[in-house]
């Protein structure tokens, strides 16, 4: 098949004598597992377990699967909001110890403060940090242009679209200048067309900036269309199933056929996991339908795999 499809390559053995050390990983997982108790039982369970990943710098890398699989545990982690039962999170070398503002965190939620406007909310991490008034204006301004807010600077979170407002919350990230961006389901809330628009500002914004990004997300349309490699995961115990690079420039488009082809590839993988879900949550003879998950009744083609498995 033609398809760019290709498991993560091993690494080529360097020429004898012309050794060029590899940059360090900015993020490493090495063994990483995180429990849980199950309910008010003395009981744990992982909900990551042994997991190994390195993140290279300057990457944008999606984490995807079924709901429960440790998605946000892993984002978590590397946010420095958990620490690991066992294993360690490297960033650039030092292990995690607590969150930083080299590691900034987007949610589903916004999280704007309804009280300022947006050029204030852009303002405020500026403002905790100690940045000087002016610079933090320039600075705010700066990043609404980039997300395309410039003429909303005065409104109230209320007065804005769910879509502008995670443009602001993005703006807001962006303006105390991390690192790094880690994204759990920014864009789940979102109607399909509001998300297609902030799809194609995420790639422009991570061009212009280069970020290194995490995105968790459970559409594997999204997953393929953003990240450079996709990881795939498994869920009872959360690890890592399936490493995926997409060899396909940026920016992309969302019906480029090449997307299509690696999309219905993972999907046929996580068609697996979910079976395996359902068969542990249902009777025995439950199964799924050939092409059962790829379709909702209004004929559109769904990507996603549904927030209640
Ligand atoms: P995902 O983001 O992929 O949906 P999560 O990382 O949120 O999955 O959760 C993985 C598993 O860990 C789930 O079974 C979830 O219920 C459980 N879990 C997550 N956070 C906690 C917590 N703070 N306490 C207990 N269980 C948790
Ligand atoms: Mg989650």
């Amino acid at each position: 098949m033609s398809h760019p499809l290709t498991a993560e390559p091993a690494a080529a053995p360097p020429p004898q004598g012309t050794h060029v050390p590899a940059p360090p990983a900015k993020v490493r997982l090495r063994g990483v597992t995180k429990t849980y108790a199950r309910g008010h039982s003395a009981e744990r369970f992982a909900a990551v377990q042994d997991v190994e990943l390195e993140i290279r710098e300057g990457e944008f890398l999606a984490l995807v699967g079924p709901s429960g699989c440790g998605k946000s545990t892993l984002l978590n982690l590397i946010a420095g909001f958990e620490t690991p039962d066992e294993g360690e999170v490297l960033v650039e070398g030092t292990p995690v110890a607590g969150a930083g503002p080299d590691r900034l965190v987007i949610f589903q939620e916004h999280g704007l403060f309804p009280w300022l406007t947006v050029l204030q909310n852009v303002e405020f991490g500026m403002k905790v940090r100690g940045v000087p008034k002016a610079e933090r204006r320039e600075r705010a301004l700066q990043q609404l242009k980039l997300v395309h807010l410039t003429r909303f600077q005065s409104h109230y979170p209320f007065q804005l679209s769910g879509g502008m407002k995670q443009r602001a919350a993005i703006a807001r990230a962006l303006a105390v200048e991390p690192q790094m961006l880690l994204m759990d389901e920014p864009f789940a809330a979102l109607d399909p067309s509001t998300r297609d628009i902030l799809h194609a500002e995420l790639q422009s914004l991570w061009m212009k900036t280069r970020k290194t990004v995490v995105f968790v997300t459970h559409s594997v349309e999204e997953a393929v269309r953003l990240a450079d490699r996709v990881v795939v995961m498994a869920s009872q115990p959360g690890r890592i199933r399936r490493t995926i690079e997409i060899g396909l420039p940026h920016p992309r488009q969302f019906l480029d056929p090449a997307l299509a082809e690696l999309r219905a590839s993972i999907l046929a993988e996580l068609q697996d996991e979910l079976t395996k879900i359902m068969k542990r949550e249902g009777d025995d003879d439950w199964h799924l339908e050939e092409g059962a998950l790829r379709r909702r009744p209004g004929g559109r083609v769904d990507h996603s795999m549904g927030d209640g498995i």
